[in-house]
């Protein structure tokens, strides 16, 4: 959900923080929209949780600023800022019934017994617990106890939601379900929220963008499929879903089109578009597996293709990943979508194909 005029809600304004003279966050800046669901990615260390903590108030920064809905919040402890956090583990108090938990922060804030009862019936149908208001939370599934997490996170109506690995405590198959459930509560809500995660599919699947970090600096931000479809970075590239990364080199430099040359592959590579690159120039070509095509008969393209023996085929159900063994020793992954049982039943190890792919199937890289 964008609202008009909902630009730098958040404004996160070269943030660094260091412990020890070591630098966890390296000059974050950031603007996010009210009513965004925005994902904070990237693998262990590398300062995913550190931002949020920042953002809740549980650290402060070295340097830089925070401000949400114009309001500086340097320097507050997180009980004074209009922010909740829900933890990877809940933090469910056991001995109290789900409603109990729900008005645990409303009672706090000294709300009126008849308020308190509004709010939580409310939150109570957000999240659709009502039958089981009066369970413990031992007493609840995995995917209700979060639930009621998420309810109590909401009741006092924060003007940010901050989500630590949100799927964390659930098993694959609920986190599917909880993701997209997770989602649509807090759209109606309309509450802005960031979550962090190291799990790509989880950023892809709730989120409106993305920040992709390493190394406490920010990578790539952009919606999830302009993060995988244009990966600005090998980092960026890799580190969302899996890519076939070619080393080569600019040949042809023309506005309309470019060709690479690649000790990895026979025949050029082409592309139908111009890039901002220089003859000679040392690039990755970056080619998602579910790019490339993959059968026995030689494709009637002259660039884009190439030859081998299948090495390797793993299984995924929906669809089979082919590892490609070429004559110039590198190994090239095609994907096989199995629409029809058995229906690639005619490629086996150790079988000669060919795979190829299109003008505009991938991307160089520079950096
Ligand atoms: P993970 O997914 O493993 O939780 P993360 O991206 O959330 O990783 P952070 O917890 O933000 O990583 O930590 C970033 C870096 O800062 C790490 O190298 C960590 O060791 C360091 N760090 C975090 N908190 C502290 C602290 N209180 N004192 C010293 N170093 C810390």
């Amino acid at each position: 959900m964008h609202l008009p005029g909902a630009e730098g809600y958040l404004r996160i304004e070269n943030v660094r923080k260091e412990f020890d003279g070591f630098v966890a966050l390296d000059e974050i800046t950031l603007s996010i929209r009210k009513g965004e669901i925005f994902a904070l990615l990237g693998g262990s260390g590398c300062g995913k949780s550190t931002l949020l903590r920042c953002l809740g108030g549980f650290e402060h920064p070295t340097a830089g600023h925070i401000f949400l809905d114009g309001q500086a919040l340097n320097g507050l402890p997180p009980y004074e800022r209009p922010i909740n956090m829900m933890f990877q583990s809940y933090a469910l108090f056991p001995h109290m019934t789900v409603e109990q938990n729900i008005a645990f922060g409303l009672k706090q804030d000294r709300m009126s017994r008849a308020d308190i009862a509004r709010r939580v019936e409310e939150m109570l149908a957000l999240v659709q617990l009502n039958k089981l208001a009066r369970r413990k939370p031992h007493q609840l599934s995995g995917g209700q106890q979060q639930r009621v997490a998420l309810a109590r996170s909401l009741a006092k109506g924060p003007k940010l939601l901050l989500l630590d690995e949100p799927m964390g405590a659930l098993d694959k198959k609920l986190r599917t379900l909880m993701q997209l459930e997770l989602v649509s509560i807090i759209e109606k809500t309309g509450v802005t929220c960031v979550m962090v995660t190291h799990d790509q599919e989880e950023a892809m699947t709730m989120a409106t963008r993305i920040a992709l970090m390493d190394a406490g600096r920010i990578r790539q931000v952009g919606p999830p499929d302009e993060i995988y479809e244009q990966p600005a970075t090998r980092f960026a590239a890799s580190f969302v879903g899996s890519v076939n990364m070619i080393d080569a080199v600019i040949d042809q430099d023309e506005p309309e089109f470019v060709t690479l040359r690649s000790p990895q592959l026979e025949t050029a590579i082409y592309i139908g578009h111009g890039i901002s690159g220089f003859e000679g120039q040392q690039v990755s070509f970056a080619v998602r597996p579910e790019k490339l095509g993959i059968g026995k008969d030689e494709p009637a393209q002259a660039h884009n293709k190439a030859r081998g023996v299948i090495e390797d085929i793993a299984y995924f159900g929906s669809h089979s990943v082919y590892h490609v063994k070429l004559a110039t020793g590198f190994t090239i992954m095609a994907n096989f979508a199995n629409v029809q049982r058995w229906a690639s039943e005619g490629m086996t190890w150790g079988d000669t194909v060919w795979v190829w792919w299109g003008d505009n199937d991938g991307v160089v890289l520079t950096q």
